[in-house]
């Protein structure tokens, strides 16, 4: 069984699988796997947003298309629905179908997933979303069209077997795992929040190097302990989006306590002042 592993980390937002999955979908019927896509659909999405501020900004490019989940609520939605209860089926090698005759006028199955990949289709009454060129691969293509057009290999299509540890450059993840829906598709490296800021000393007008960080995240109390560099900046990466406290203390200095740091994404703390201990 195949799926796509997806390394957002590599991605350049060229949006030529975009572009691919345009050239191969609109205007062509490759029923009933996959009607005509309409116009404004977006079967894989580069998905941007930025983060943080100033120069701690950064800019996240996700692509994101059908996660072909293994507990797929819309195919669940489908079996509960008022419709046909083939309206979405999953195949024997994974991948997740809406039959185009079948779905017309289900919305439970757009409705049903969390991913917000499903668009309607006005003109035909029809869920869409990618079928990962199911109609490609049953007639011998390696891989779908998205695939083959990312010149960064920030989309691959690999056996499923091979996506084991010992086989991986980086942790093996998938996207928005509370969803708990099981996907197929893989990723590694999603951009996880960060705090960053910078630690100096206004009465004697230099960055501060060496002092010591501790994040305290207000719910969990899971900690995590940094330094400041040569240049007295800091960045603590792989939290989580939360409330949390940051404590500063470097000898010589008067410690630091600065509660209620709300990170959505990122966030950057600014330059943070710390001043001697009176003698
Ligand atoms: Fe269904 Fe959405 Fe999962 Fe795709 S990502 S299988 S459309 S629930
Ligand atoms: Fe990113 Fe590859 Fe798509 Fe270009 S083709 S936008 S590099 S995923």
């Amino acid at each position: 069984m195949k799926t796509i592993l997806v390394d957002p980390s590599l991605c350049i937002q060229c949006c030529d699988c975009q572009i691919a999955c345009k050239d191969e979908h609109c205007d062509n019927d490759w029923s009933p796997l996959a009607a005509p896509q309409e116009e404004g659909q977006f079967w894989i999405q580069v998905r941007e947003k930025q983060v943080a501020s100033g120069s701690r900004m950064r800019q996240e490019r996700v692509p994101v298309m059908c996660q072909q989940c293994k507990d797929a609520p819309c195919i669940a939605a489908a079996q509960a629905g008022a419709g046909h209860p083939e309206a979405a089926y999953r195949r024997e090698d994974g991948i997740v179908i809406f039959d185009t005759d079948k779905a017309r006028g289900c919305h439970e199955i757009m409705d049903a997933c969390p991913y917000g990949v499903v668009y309607w289709n006005d003109v035909l009454d029809l869920p869409q979303k990618c079928t990962m060129c199911a109609h490609l691969l049953d007639v011998g293509w390696e891989r779908p069209r998205c695939v083959a057009a990312c010149p960064r290999d920030a989309l691959r299509f690999v056996d499923t077997s091979e996506l084991v540890p010992e086989n991986m450059y980086a942790p093996l993840e998938h996207l928005h795992s509370e969803y708990e829906t099981n996907p197929s598709v893989a990723y590694v490296n999603i951009p996880k929040p960060f705090i960053a800021g910078e630690v100096y000393s206004p009465t004697e007008e230099r960055c501060l190097d060496d002092v010591s960080l501790t994040l305290v995240n207000e719910s969990t109390l899971q900690k995590w302990n940094a330094k400041t560099d040569y240049f007295g900046e800091f960045k603590i990466e792989d939290i989580s989006d939360g409330s949390y406290t940051l404590i500063l203390d470097k000898e010589g200095y008067e410690g630091k306590r600065i509660e209620r740091l709300e990170v959505h994404g990122a966030l950057n703390a600014g330059s943070i002042a710390l001043y001697r201990t009176p003698c």
